[in-house]
């Protein structure tokens, strides 16, 4: 029986419901009135709930969906401008006890190479990170109680925060762990973590089960609750996510979105994030082998419908897309990118290293992060490393209603043009730099607030004296 506010992962995300809410939107797709009234309604930001949206999916007529794109951009623009905060993934270990059939780690590969980093690989790699000018990083492990426990994790974030080169700085780490137990959660929020992340890869419970049919990870439950104890850990920020393609997407969209109503009703905070990765090939994975393989006009329509949704959550999207689907889904919601990944483990200091038989995924755009940040200026977006809002304490609901009352946009304009300053200094090349002044001149003239426009511009020029880490 569904039940957003239960504590039992089959009650919040109720198979019938979902079920339910499938053959309710597409009884209703010739519906235009109804898709006309739910797309004027959520145009006031408050956002829909999961059956208006699977409705919004589901619609077919092009002009009806001509509005839907622009309502998805109109709202990205609303409360994100046009910057797109950057970071990169660091995998620590790919040693993993679990048996996802998607994913080349999965205990019975013999033929990936495992590998754990030392203390000492870490911090090598987060130079290299640093040298590339990022300041947020993922960090990313398999999970395994005896080569990766949480010891080490917590070690490792150690590490990463304590290193410093020349006027580099990891400020912000999130963490992609497999789900634990509550008192680990609470120790990772003492550790200083942003954002936890956990894609549940699909709602559907059978299919779940399928798909992980063996190791700890095969606990659909255990699974699907992890959310729930992370934030009764203290965790407010958690990042949430299906792997598009595992399940027909219409099941794993409804999912999505019941999973953040039960967030939102439960601890008054619905997810931080949101990612959107679809499936794609790796070393023994083949997509062949999955049905439900989603093509880019439906991709895009699913970014378009979740912006509508779920306005104040940011939407990630990492280096499986392409560079084009990049800029097509960057304008229709995508809040936050990833660039210059490598997504093996060691993969940022071993030349040696394949990533094609290494990595987690295959990485569709293998651009430089400068080259990525070259290219965003060019399309008319402000590449931000910020990380202000973890550091000044905005996190969870503190963080949200910032969001809500729109006041958050004093902070971002101002703080994505700070670290695009920093880094334009530290690690742009020279025709990046030329690009990224402009662009600072140009937006910086258009804080409307004067306040913090003239502070701001006070802050720019104390950057290119010499001075790091402003914020608002
Ligand atoms: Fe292990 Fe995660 Fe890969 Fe599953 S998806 S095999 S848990 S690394
Ligand atoms: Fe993100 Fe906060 Fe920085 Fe805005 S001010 S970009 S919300 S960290």
């Amino acid at each position: 029986m569904y039940n957003k506010r239960s504590d039992t992962a089959t009650e919040f995300i109720d198979h019938d419901e979902i079920m339910a809410s499938i053959q309710w939107a597409q009884d209703n797709r010739d519906n235009l009135p109804l898709i006309k009234t739910l797309i004027e309604r959520a145009d006031d930001c408050r956002g829909l709930s999961h059956r208006e949206a699977a409705l919004l999916l589901e619609c077919a007529d092009e002009r009806l969906n001509g509005e839907i794109f622009a309502l998805a951009k109109r709202i990205k623009h609303r409360f994100y401008g046009n910057r797109i905060v950057m970071f990169a993934p660091l995998y620590l270990s790919n040693y993993c006890v679990n048996g996802c059939l998607y994913c080349p780690y999965h205990a019975k590969n013999r033929t990936i190479p495992r590998r754990k980093l030392t203390q000492e690989e870490i911090a090598r790699e987060v130079i290299a990170l640093q040298d590339m000018g990022h300041k947020r990083l993922a960090i990313e492990a398999g999970e395994h109680p005896t080569m990766n426990p949480i010891e080490y994790i917590l070690e490792s974030i150690k590490t990463i925060y304590s290193i410093r080169h020349k006027n580099g700085a990891i400020r912000r780490v999130n963490v992609n762990i497999a789900a634990t137990t509550v008192e680990n959660y609470r120790k990772l929020k003492e550790a200083g973590i942003g954002t936890y992340i956990l894609f549940q890869e699909t709602y559907h419970k059978e299919d779940y089960e399928r798909l992980h049919p063996t190791g700890p990870k095969s606990n659909y439950a255990y699974h699907t609750e992890a959310m729930d104890r992370a934030m009764q850990a203290g965790i407010d920020d958690v990042g949430i996510g299906v792997l598009f393609g595992l399940q027909r997407y219409r099941y794993d969209f409804v999912g999505l979105l019941m999973h953040a109503e039960h967030l939102e009703s439960v601890y008054g905070c619905g997810p931080h994030t949101i990612s959107v990765p679809r499936i794609c090939p790796a070393d023994d994975i083949d997509t062949r082998d999955f049905e439900n393989v989603i093509n880019d006009d439906i991709f895009q329509k699913i970014v378009a419908v979740l912006r509508i949704a779920v306005p104040y959550t940011g939407m990630i999207v990492s280096t499986r897309e392409s560079a084009e689907s990049r800029r097509k889904v960057l304008e229709l919601g995508v809040s936050q990118l990833s660039g210059g990944s490598h997504t093996s483990v060691g993969g940022y200091t071993d030349d040696e290293l394949d990533d094609d038989t290494t990595a987690q995924f295959d990485v569709s755009d293998r651009r430089t992060l400068d080259e990525v940040v070259s290219w965003l200026l060019d399309l008319g977006h402000i590449p931000s490393f910020c990380t202000a809002c973890y550091r000044e304490g905005r996190t969870g609901d503190r963080f949200m209603s910032l969001v809500k009352s729109g006041q958050i946009a004093n902070c971002c304009q101002p703080n994505a043009m700070m670290t695009l300053m920093e880094y334009l200094e530290d690690y742009a090349s020279p025709s990046t730099r030329e690009k990224g002044l402009k662009m600072i001149e140009r937006e910086a003239r258009l804080i409307p607030n004067e306040k913090i426009r003239s502070k701001t511009m006070e802050y720019i020029r104390r950057i290119s004296s010499g001075e790091r880490d402003f914020r608002f």
